[in-house]
């Protein structure tokens, strides 16, 4: 404030005669009251002293628009009036009305994000990661890339000890539990499962085989192979046979009926 009222009082030195004659036109006139930190109106008498006029609108060019379309998502505005030689306002005026709109730049990678995406890179599509980290795919491709982040083979290093543990857990347990019981992503899992054939052994096979010419099916509840006999008949399933053995459904209506009692 001390500046600007001492200011007024004060020759206007080369540069910011220089600096009037270029930004006032532009009708950029509070610039070079900040700028010279002279007040607005004696920014205004010296440029109507020197007989200075704020540019006349002038029609926009075909080429000016094709450069404020392709600028204006991602450049800042005031550059862009800048190399156009126009106001500020005249500029977001413009792009406003050809509908023409900031790029929304993504925010700042986080530390954990990228520790995630790190974790996450060498057994994970691009489009999984990008839904765990919250951000677009092609986001991620480019943070990826500028961390150097390469494809590494997905079936790579599964140690003798985790693949047995794959073998023994797949059929009981969700690939979520042993993912995380193995330390590896459910897409590593389910990825090995798939390439190690697992998947095709059908439920149906692990309940039924035939031993000595006779068909057995194990029984879900008490988990022992029978013979088809020892199971009811349903004709619903698949094979005629329910999925408990005659035993444990009299074991189970018995103990519902004590229950009640
Ligand atoms: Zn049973």
């Amino acid at each position: 404030m001390a500046k600007s009222k001492k200011n007024t009082w004060v020759l206007w030195s080369k540069d910011e005669v220089k600096l009037l004659r270029k930004l006032f036109p532009r009708g950029r006139t509070r610039e070079i009251a900040d700028q010279t930190g002279r007040p607005l109106t004696a920014v205004r008498q010296k440029a109507y002293n020197m007989g200075l006029k704020t540019k006349k609108y002038r029609p926009w060019s075909a080429n000016e628009v094709k450069l404020l379309k392709k600028l204006y998502p991602t450049e800042n505005t005031r550059s862009i009036a800048d190399k156009l030689g126009r106001p500020l306002r005249e500029v977001k005026v413009k792009a406003y009305q050809a509908g023409f709109r900031k790029k929304r730049r993504p925010a700042p990678w986080s530390i954990q994000e990228e520790t995630l995406l790190k974790k996450l890179h060498p057994d994970n599509t691009v489009p999984e990661i990008a839904s765990q980290i919250g951000r677009s795919a092609s986001t991620v491709a480019n943070k990826a890339r500028k961390l150097g982040l390469r494809k590494v083979d997905p079936y790579r290093g599964w140690s003798k000890k985790e693949l047995n543990l794959l073998k023994k857990l797949y059929r009981s347990r969700m690939a979520e539990e042993i993912a995380e019981q193995i330390g590896r992503t459910v897409y590593a899992v389910r990825l090995r499962v798939f390439k190690l054939g697992l998947k095709k052994r059908s439920r149906y096979e692990e309940t039924h085989r035939v031993v000595g010419g006779v068909k057995e099916k194990r029984c879900s509840r008490c988990k022992r192979w029978k013979a088809g006999s020892e199971f009811h008949r349903v004709r619903t399933c698949r094979d005629g046979l329910a999925i408990w053995c005659k035993e444990c459904v009299s074991k189970s209506q018995k103990q519902r009926l004590a229950a009640r009692n």
